[in-house]
């Protein structure tokens, strides 16, 4: 098992202060969040540690990574390292001098985030007029230092009408992919649990994206890659439609995707350390129970348990355990916590009725 599960993608909260307010945000970050223990000289300490089992992707994130005054040193640590080095903004803070320290410390790609088409609707979503134009901002010294950014859009109730048009509006910023994620009930989308998508709405929008995914492989259109994330089953709905429109369409590689080439790979090859040090299967897992400044990274990516369940996919319960596209989708382990208190149960926003338990099967 050990070397079967290694460590390709890691998000790393080096902060949790952040200069937004976000409705769904995981951290429920503000500005007067901390910045938790990671001082440079442990920030270093880490990334040796994990040079020493792994060459992952590294995702610096928060709050707002930016808010910090040595983080390009971090950044700069990892690629001397030979980690692939990113970062993970909301573009407010983004200028040219940021641009230029992005490129001296090697970040591979910026991951930005783009809740509606238009002003009104992201600035809604992010609670923070101007937000929208802070990505637009950021966009624009990007493209000037030449430095690829990927588009992540997160989408409820709220602003899901507008999922066409955000997609549109990426593919027009020029970012080398869009990621439409539908937010989970963690952090403050806890307040905000209303105004979820169901798993009828999910469904909707999963098809539609099938029909935007497809369309761009038939017409062999590399311009932007699109995939869902925290959507697991869109691997069902996507082998399942396929199948029904006779094609045996061939699925582009992610940029700086999570890996692993299906649904959910949270704790298998993923993790997140957040700014405490608490290591846990993925941004969004609510639990830990493992503390890399007690056991270190590379000795606590095998030891807890909770990482450990993750690999165990014979063991899942319900729907996901019984289901034949398990190992291509794996079910939302955070989805399945959140509704039934037991992260090995199916995954609730998906509504799929595995052969094995039909009636008569
Ligand atoms: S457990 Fe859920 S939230 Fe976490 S990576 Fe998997 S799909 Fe995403
Ligand atoms: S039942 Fe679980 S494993 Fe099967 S498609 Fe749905 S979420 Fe995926």
């Amino acid at each position: 098992m050990e070397q079967k599960f290694l460590p390709k993608w890691i998000a790393w909260e080096v902060t949790r202060r952040c200069n937004l307010n976000c409705i769904h945000c995981r951290s429920s970050s503000t500005i007067e969040s901390e910045q938790g223990e990671f001082t440079f000289e442990e920030a270093r300490k880490l990334i040796d540690d994990i040079a020493t089992i792994s060459n992952p992707t590294i995702v610096l994130t928060g709050g707002e990574p930016l808010l910090r005054d040595d983080l390009f040193d971090i950044a700069a640590y990892g690629t001397e390292k030979g980690f692939r080095m990113c970062i993970a903004t909301n573009g407010v803070l983004v200028d040219d001098e940021v641009c230029r320290e992005m490129k001296k410390t090697g970040i591979k790609i910026v991951s930005l985030s783009l809740d509606g088409s238009t002003a009104e609707i992201h600035d809604d979503f992010r609670k923070q007029p101007g937000a929208f134009e802070g990505v637009l901002n950021a966009v624009e010294y990007l493209k000037k230092h030449g430095i690829p950014f990927l588009i992540n859009s997160s989408f409820t109730k709220r602003n899901a009408f507008d999922i066409p048009n955000v997609y549109k509006k990426a593919r027009e910023l020029g970012a080398r992919a869009w990621y439409m994620f539908l937010v989970l009930p963690v952090g403050r989308g806890e307040d905000a649990n209303a105004e979820l998508l169901d798993a009828e709405e999910a469904n909707y929008w999963l098809n539609w994206h099938y029909e935007l995914e497809k369309d761009l492989i038939l017409k062999g259109d590399n311009t932007i890659l699109v995939r869902p994330t925290c959507a697991p089953h869109y691997y069902r709905i996507f082998r399942q439609n396929a199948k029904r429109d006779g094609l045996d369409l061939k699925r582009r590689n992610l940029v700086f995707g999570t890996g692993g080439g299906k649904g959910c790979v949270a704790g298998q090859s993923i993790a997140l350390i957040d700014c405490h040090g608490w290591l846990k299967p993925c941004s969004y897992f609510p639990i830990s129970d493992i503390n890399v400044f007690d056991v270190p990274f590379s000795k606590a990516w095998f030891e807890s348990k909770i990482m450990q369940d993750m690999r165990k996919i014979d063991e899942f319960k319900g729907r996901c355990g019984s289901c034949e596209y398990l190992k291509i989708c794996n079910g939302c382990r955070v989805r399945a916590y959140w509704k039934y208190n037991d992260y090995m149960q199916e995954d609730p926003v998906c509504d799929y009725v595995p052969v094995k338990m039909r009636k008569g099967k």
